[in-house]
């Protein structure tokens, strides 16, 4: 079996290329490892690798994790639909979210991140598809809710993600990142300040990349597949 330091060099290489293919610095692009369902192990091994952004659906999972590796100096986002009555332990041990929606949670988390913490950075998931039962904020709400955010105390307001429609072509899947980016570069013409795309996982990272992402997600490309929960 190929472990996850193949697997994250064989990445590392890609990401370059999509990169420089895009006309891009490959250090402008950051990779975040997706290590929901997978065991510390794989965690660690990859943090030997110099791998150091880490991310997490699940708040109960995250917090063993983020436990287990302590001695890492990881940087962990939390990635998963935050439930309003898991915010604290969010505001407490991670270091980015990604999947804001609502104002409330924002507000929880900035009520509840420790003083002694950097403000916690935040993005917010935009319905990109414009899914009715999908999470994330409409287009039309982003503006006022990214300013809303970007004065709230402990936070720090980064940028935009989306989870769009699986496609299976490079073609099918640029449009829904280009529409990311567009809507970025209108908040920062907003005066918003905005410096994060998260786009893209492991089946169209290179997309993403051609539109810009700043930070691609990247789960089971690097960790293989993940671990079937009974639960779900
Ligand atoms: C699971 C997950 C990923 C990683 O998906 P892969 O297809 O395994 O790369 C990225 N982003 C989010 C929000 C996820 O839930």
């Amino acid at each position: 079996m190929i472990g996850v330091t193949e697997n994250l060099r064989k990445i590392r290489d890609l990401v370059a290329k999509s990169a420089v293919d895009a006309q891009r610095e490959p250090g402008t692009v950051k990779l975040l490892a997706v290590s929901k369902k997978q065991p510390v192990d794989k965690v660690l091994e990859a943090a030997r690798c110099g791998q150091r952004d880490f991310g997490e659906n699940f708040v109960q999972e995250g917090l063993l994790k983020i436990t287990a590796t302590s001695s890492e100096d990881l940087i962990w986002h939390f990635i998963g639909h935050l439930q309003s009555n898991k915010t604290q332990a969010v505001a407490e041990h991670f270091d980015w979210v990604h999947t804001i929606d609502q104002l409330k949670t924002a507000e929880r988390l900035s009520r509840q991140r420790p003083a002694n913490l950097s403000p916690l950075n935040i993005c917010l998931q935009v319905n990109i598809d414009d899914e009715v039962a999908k999470s994330g904020v409409d287009a039309a709400a982003l503006p006022e809710l990214a300013q809303a955010i970007a004065e709230l105390p402990n936070l720090r307001f980064r940028g935009l993600m989306c989870l769009p429609e699986y496609k299976d072509t490079f073609d099918a899947q640029r449009p829904a990142f280009a529409k990311l980016r567009t809507l970025a570069k209108s908040l920062s013409a907003d005066g918003i300040d905005t410096d994060t795309l998260s786009m893209g996982m492991s089946g169209d990272y290179a997309a993403a990349i051609a539109e810009g992402a700043t930070i691609i997600r990247v789960g089971t490309a690097i960790f293989g597949p993940r671990i079937v929960d009974q639960r779900t």
